[in-house]
């Protein structure tokens, strides 16, 4: 059976005023989005971030790194994908993954189940969706930036021929 690995990303840019906001892979009309080399979503970088980092691959800096003009301007859904694929072509997979997303704006609940199937569909995985604001505090309580933190669990591309281990208090807990 293979070991999972775990890994973790954040990720902050400043918001810049009348740019498009992407977060999330998702347009927020009427939101100013962030600044950035790509299209600021903090929130895919986040996740970037924590792939890489559970792979083993390093980090966003060293596969989209800003000198490498390829990547200008590049959406947040097409660094997801290109994460992916190099962790497909390692031999991983997805086991699932969450992002939190802290700021004032855009509101992330009435977009959270589109952002989670989205995501998920992009990681070939579960992935969950949170937000929070800091009362006020810091940066993106002052509404200058936008910031992420994400976890990702990653596992060896083999389906486990193992039968699940139901014990007697398993068995209890489900009540049959
Ligand atoms: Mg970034």
């Amino acid at each position: 059976m293979s070991t999972p690995r775990i890994g973790l990303g954040t990720d902050v840019h400043p918001i810049e005023a009348g740019r498009p906001c992407w977060l999330l892979c998702l347009l927020f009309d009427g939101s100013d989005g962030c600044a950035g080399h790509s299209d600021g979503d903090v929130a895919a970088h986040a996740l970037c971030d924590a792939l890489l980092s559970a792979a083993g691959m390093g980090d966003i800096g060293e596969v989209f790194g800003t000198d490498r003009p390829e990547w200008r301007g590049v959406s947040g859904a097409d660094m997801l994908r290109h994460v992916h694929s190099l962790l497909s072509g390692a031999g991983m997979r997805v086991g699932n993954a969450a992002v939190q997303v802290i700021g004032n704006r855009p509101k992330i609940g009435p977009r959270r189940a589109e952002a989670q199937q989205v995501l998920s569909a992009l990681l070939n995985a579960p992935a969950s969706v949170s937000a929070t604001t800091t009362d006020g505090l810091g940066l993106t309580g002052r509404g200058e930036g936008m910031a992420a933190i994400a976890t990702a669990l990653i596992v060896t591309d083999e389906r486990s021929r193992e039968e699940p281990t139901i014990t007697d208090d398993d068995q209890a807990r489900m009540g049959r």
